[in-house]
């Protein structure tokens, strides 16, 4: 069993934390980082941090941080499709797990707790964060509905608490495409992943023509997703080297009906959803909606 103290730090000065009446505290800086039903708010300013994203719900792209992700995950027009990724990252978290037993798993940007749910059979120690309280107070909920035990902590992506070489395993989903200074973070995950470990990236494929071209036909869409950087599979690998990972892996995964108003229409159903993925899989291959890249921290 992993301890807090085997992992954690604080985000400001990167000394010990302890817990201390209910609040995490800098045995160094003195800070406090309150415990908010059972989530630790590990980031530099809680207040701050917490009132930033109460605006965030109220503006344009509120929706990407209050909208119930369970319930499109589960429900949505894309279910078919995200059964498929699920498919793709379960295979890879059991070749992993058979090559090395993942021992700490961290699921960073773990929303609503969809994925933690069921990435939780592949780990010892079940760790997520996200940046949105909302989401993470939803998330302990799920997860203790359903007996599963994992720790959760607000954090901020550039201002991590935890200690160098921490993780096995760090699934980073449709997280680093809202991300301002992707470089940097890449840098920071590299850091956190243990040596031997592996990150599991997924983003969309939006630098490809095909996407391209949506946005461009509704540019109403691209304003709502809180989106800032469209990949293709080979600048999301060139900046994912130098962050210091060696890229083992890209798929490239989902084809649809490049205009928004239309695909989730056809994709809904999961024999259309099947049929784009066998064509595009073989003739449109660049096109596809999602990547998912094999990042290794190499010893
Ligand atoms: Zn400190």
């Amino acid at each position: 069993m992993t301890k807090d103290k085997d992992i954690l730090h604080c985000p400001i000065c990167n000394k010990s934390i302890r817990i201390i009446s209910n609040n995490y505290k800098c045995t160094n800086c003195n800070s406090n980082f309150p415990i908010e039903d059972g989530i630790g708010i590990l980031v530099p300013s809680p207040t701050e941090h917490i009132s930033m994203i109460d605006k965030k719900i109220e503006g344009i792209t509120g929706d990407w941080y209050s909208a119930d992700q369970v319930r499109s995950y589960e429900k949505g027009p894309y279910y078919n499709h995200l059964q498929k990724r699920k498919k793709f990252v379960t295979k890879i978290l059991e070749e992993i797990n058979k090559k090395n037993k993942i021992n700490n798993l961290l699921d960073l940007g773990c929303g609503d707790g969809s994925n933690l749910k069921w990435i939780s059979k592949f780990s010892q120690n079940l760790y997520g964060t996200d940046y949105n309280l909302l989401r993470l107070k939803r998330a302990k909920k799920i997860l203790n509905e359903i007996k599963i035990s994992s720790k959760l902590f607000l954090t901020d992506i550039f201002s991590m608490p935890f200690i160098e070489n921490s993780f096995d395993l760090i699934f980073f989903n449709h997280v680093i495409e809202h991300l301002e200074d992707d470089k940097l973070a890449l840098k920071k995950i590299f850091k956190i992943t243990k040596k031997g470990g592996y990150v599991i990236l997924g983003t969309p494929n939006e630098g490809a023509l095909a996407w391209k071209f949506a946005y461009y036909i509704e540019s109403n869409v691209k304003r709502k997703t809180d989106h800032v950087n469209f990949y293709t599979a080979n600048s999301i690998k060139k900046i994912s080297e130098e962050a210091g990972f060696t890229v083992e892996h890209i798929e490239y995964m989902g084809w649809g009906i490049p205009i928004w108003k239309i695909d989730p229409l056809f994709r809904k159903y999961k024999i259309f959803d099947d049929l784009f993925e066998s064509i595009g899989k073989k003739i449109f291959r660049n096109q596809a909606t999602s990547l998912y890249l094999i990042l290794k921290k190499n010893n």
